[in-house]
């Protein structure tokens, strides 16, 4: 028999539902990535020289958060909820049951490879599914270790790793899942949901795109460098939310790229490609393609490239042309274009005209100003005043819109995702009311 076959007999054993077995299995899974902590930190090390804190901060410690945050409120989030019944139902009782899909397919991308299998596995669990995680082929080290940890703690009826690359993930989607939640980029999100029409399996998807930031000239303009400069050149820019491209209000453009590079030596040190925190490009294609986007402006900061280790510098470029290619495809490297208006209104403009973005950042400490943009720019999640950090509250749902995803998750918003609403009227035998059914009376007069 098949993996999705004795996954569905294994959730149609009933025993993924109480709340009894997904505590457990949230524990055990907690408990077994501890164990595992520095091996998963050598495998992220490995695979995209992400450094200890970084793989602690970015990937290991955010899953900890979400199966903490779901085993606190997992028993109330269960409960079917009582709603009420018209008038016209009398001695009848309604409720809402959060109900398991049944087999989830979970396919996760290489920039946090880790984090991004594992915390829609959290959902997966907490709602009551079963499991098959198809992780991503270019951060090797980190997908093996994910079976290895998955095996540890789970029989594969219950959860599963199917390793592989395109193929194995279109075999996979061929598939009759109950449910799929895909992260990766837009145009693989296509041919997922082209897919999952087939069966038409409901679908998350988490996707990418160009977030973009406006620095207004009311910021506080060395804190936003800061933390525009940390968001960016975290996991070096290979970040779905990682500040795309930059607007600054053209009065403080000078000001703010010196506090930038500032932030820039600050957080790497005067030569980044010899910092060994430093995180490299995944692959050689994706090292090629940002080099080339290298002469898309005039190179204002960095620019420089080490081809043996993957590794380019933290850049800021200026006088971009907006009809490069790196004003239209999606960065995800450490190069930051930074444009300039006069008015908020071009700004705004500009980014409406682009898809909507997964993530937008303002930086402004006027509240009309935020208000204005929070009304008029459509965008998935972001921050006033900061970057990425939105991404680290399970009380927020995370995902995006139009072309940067459909669905959301974390926290309740995962158990929601992973369970379907399932409606019931629990009618009363006593009591049968004769007006609902046809008869000479209440024949209509036409009739
Ligand atoms: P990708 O779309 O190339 O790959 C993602 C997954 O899909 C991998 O497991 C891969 O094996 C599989 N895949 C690739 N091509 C496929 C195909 N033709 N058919 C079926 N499956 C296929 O994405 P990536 O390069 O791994 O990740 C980077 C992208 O993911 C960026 O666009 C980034 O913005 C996005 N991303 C989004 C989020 C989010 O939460 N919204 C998070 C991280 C990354």
């Amino acid at each position: 028999m098949d993996l999705l076959e004795r996954q569905k007999d294994f959730f149609y054993s009933g025993v993924t539902r109480p709340y009894q077995y997904r505590k457990r299995a949230l524990t055990l899974l907690k408990g077994t990535i501890k164990n595992n902590e520095s091996k998963i930190m050598k495998a992220l090390q490995r695979d995209l020289n992400k450094s200890d804190f970084e793989a602690f901060t970015t990937e290991i410690g955010l899953v900890y958060t979400e199966i903490d945050f779901v085993l606190k409120h997992l028993k109330k989030w269960m409960k079917p909820k009582r709603v009420k019944t018209p008038m016209t139902h009398v001695g009848s009782v309604s409720r809402i049951y959060p109900d398991p899909f049944g087999v989830a397919l979970i396919i996760s991308p290489w920039n946090y490879p880790f984090q991004l299998a594992m915390t829609p596995l959290v959902g997966a669990i907490a709602g009551g599914n079963t499991a098959v995680i198809k992780p991503s082929e270019l951060t090797p080290t980190v997908s093996k270790l994910i079976k290895e940890i998955i095996d540890q703690t789970f029989i594969e009826d219950y959860i599963a790793v199917e390793l592989g690359g395109v193929e194995t993930s279109q075999k996979l989607l061929d598939q009759a899942f109950d449910y799929i939640f895909f992260t990766g980029s837009v145009p693989v999100g296509k041919i997922v949901m082209e897919k999952a029409s087939q069966n038409l399996t409901p679908i998350t998807l988490e996707l990418g795109g160009k977030s973009p930031v406006i620095v207004h000239d009311d910021a506080s303009l060395k804190l936003a460098a800061k933390r525009i400069a940390w968001g960016k050149f975290t996991n070096a820019g290979q970040t779905c939310v990682a500040p795309d491209y930059l607007f600054v209000q053209e009065n403080v453009k000078e000001q703010f790229l010196t506090y930038l590079k500032e932030a820039i030596i600050h957080l790497y040190g005067e030569r980044p490609l010899d910092n060994p925190d430093y995180g490299k490009i995944v692959s050689d294609k994706h090292f090629q393609r940002l080099v080339g986007y290298l002469n898309n402006g005039e190179v204002c900061y960095g620019g420089t490239v080490d081809e043996e280790k993957h590794k380019i510098e933290p850049t800021i470029l200026t006088d971009v042309d907006r009809h490069q290619a790196i004003m239209h495809e999606e960065i995800f490297g450490p190069i930051l274009p930074v444009l300039t208006y006069s008015h908020l209104d071009e700004a705004i403009d500009y980014i409406r005209r682009q898809p909507k973005p997964l993530s937008f950042y303002l930086f402004s400490e006027t509240a009309h100003i935020q208000n204005t943009v929070l009304e008029q720019i459509s965008f998935g999640g972001g921050c006033i005043n900061d970057t990425l950090y939105h991404l680290g509250s399970p009380h927020l749902p995370f995902g995006g819109i139009g072309e940067s995803g459909i669905g959301s998750y974390r926290g309740k918003f995962s158990f929601e995702t992973f369970t379907h609403q399932k409606s019931v009227l629990k009618q009363s035998s006593r009591l049968d009311l004769p007006f609902r059914y046809p008869n000479k009376k209440n024949r209509m007069k036409w009739a």
